[in-house]
């Protein structure tokens, strides 16, 4: 101890001494220095694994056990929304398998019947040759900028001229007094839109809801990044406050059915997605004229690998947010997927305004008369089953045909009766059938969805897979 206390305290060296010794011993002081730094560096290290392992120092830990509290209540608030939203992402993720987008290859091969891959209008395009075809040349659509005098800079004219007029064609949508936003498939116009309604500075993050049963990817593509200004708050009719984003798929993926928002407070904000609004799967009763449409080429002419949709927006100020987001997020949207599309909508336009000696390829007629065709088979083939129920549709007026037509959806939502069948996926995943549970549309196993737009071959094997099962 007294040695302890003969060194110490030790006189501060002050700082013209500690100049003094830089100047003598330089090297000395640059290994302290770079010692010093190292020192501070595993430190550092050592106190964020332990925060991110859950440890972390006591001076920490109050602040820490705040924000452990705070992230208990919004598990607690909404448990099942937060576990499912984080089930459904991984779930969509293995769902693309080996046999996603593939012919079966034997009698009893894998079907896969998960996603609407809309193979089924292949035949249609190959028929209709060269009208669909499109070369871009090297040198053209190289630049960023499509169309600079237009609010949605990256939207190509030709592709905006088509789908003004295939709307005032079928008369699905005004299209008129809407702004036009080009994205890249109506997945990126669907985040575009919720970044647009949702207000920056709001206190808490917008709730996000649609009526069960909704579109597997809602939940999930809304909650992915876990952002700050919007989080998916589950069945819109559970859904209790004021502001909201309500979002309206109609005729709805997964059943069909023809639907309209159903909260109504004035602060709340409503999404429609119409990419089924097409005259082959239902009856065209209206020009839809809501604030935000989205349509797809995926589902309206079988394109879902050219990756695109566009918005229908009334208003000026969202749409101007949501063409920043996609400036933001990707710099635009593909001129290639935009020419090619733009050909495509050409081609499906001509083939209702040209006369028939021009043209006698009318892709609405093609695929109308396909998924009757099949909706008939899948009927017989569940009431020969007796183990499955499927939705009743009622016939109406179809503005585009003039006729009173039926609804044949893009997808089959199936019941199991079998009351000892809880899981209906695994009851076709045993017979090879990849279907997808209706868990991951927010209602009970016993449901499926099943994809009705899948080739032909993959169809029948499935039907005749289907007419083996018995009670
Ligand atoms: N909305 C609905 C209702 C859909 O079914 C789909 C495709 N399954 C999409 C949007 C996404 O379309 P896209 O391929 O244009 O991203």
């Amino acid at each position: 101890m007294p040695k302890v206390s003969d060194k110490w305290p030790r006189p501060r060296p002050s700082q013209s001494s500690l100049q003094r010794r830089a100047l003598h011993h330089p090297g000395r002081i640059w290994v302290l220095l770079i010692l010093g730094s190292l020192t501070l560096n595993l430190v550092m290290i050592a106190l964020l694994a332990s925060l991110y392992e859950g440890g972390g120092t006591p001076g920490c830990k109050a602040e820490r056990s705040i924000l452990v509290a705070e992230k208990k209540k919004s598990v607690v608030a909404a448990p099942q929304q937060q576990s499912t939203a984080e089930e459904l992402v991984s779930a969509e993720e293995i769902s693309v398998s080996s046999t996603s987008g593939k012919r079966p290859a034997s009698k009893d091969a894998i079907i896969n019947l998960d996603h609407g891959d809309p193979t089924m209008f292949e035949s249609f395009w190959k028929e209709m040759g060269e009208p669909g075809d499109i070369t871009i040349p090297g040198w053209q659509a190289m630049s960023y900028f499509s169309d600079v005098t237009n609010l949605c800079w990256f939207l190509e004219p030709e592709f905006a001229d088509e789908v003004r007029r295939l709307h005032k064609l079928v008369g699905n949508a005004v299209a008129d007094n809407h702004f036009i936003i080009v994205g890249t498939g109506s997945t990126q116009l669907f985040q575009a839109a919720l970044y647009a309604l949702s207000p920056p500075d709001a206190p808490e993050p917008m709730s996000v809801v649609s009526a069960v049963p909704y579109y597997s990817s809602y939940p999930a593509v809304t909650d992915y990044l876990q952002s700050g200004l919007y989080r998916w708050a589950g069945d819109a009719s559970m859904f209790d406050g004021d502001a909201y984003i309500e979002l309206v798929c109609s005729p709805n993926n997964p059943d069909g059915s023809i639907r309209e928002a159903i909260l109504k407070s004035r602060y709340g904000k409503t999404i429609h997605d119409l990419a089924y609004y097409w005259p082959q799967y239902t009856p065209i009763t209206d020009a839809a004229d809501h604030d935000i449409m989205l349509f797809t080429v995926s589902k309206s002419t079988g394109h879902a690998g050219t990756r695109l949709g566009w918005a229908l927006v009334k208003d000026k100020d969202v749409a101007k947010r949501m063409i920043k987001f996609i400036e933001l997020n990707t710099i635009g949207v593909s001129k290639d997927s935009q020419l090619r599309a733009a050909k495509i909508l050409k081609a499906v336009s001509d083939g209702y305004e040209l006369p028939v000696s021009q043209t006698n390829h009318r892709l609405f007629d093609f695929g109308r008369q396909l998924l009757s065709i099949r909706w008939q088979k899948l009927q017989a083939a569940v009431k020969a089953s007796d183990i499955f129920s499927l939705p009743d549709f009622p016939l109406a007026l179809c503005k585009f045909t003039g006729e009173n037509t039926g609804t044949y959806p893009a997808f089959a939502w199936l019941k199991c009766e079998k009351e000892e069948v809880e899981d209906c996926e695994g009851f076709f995943r045993k017979h090879n059938i990849i279907t997808r549970s209706g868990r991951h549309f927010g209602v009970e196993p016993k449901y499926v969805r099943i994809s009705m737009l899948d080739r032909d071959e993959t169809f029948h094997l499935f039907i005749e897979r289907v007419l083996m099962l018995h009670h």
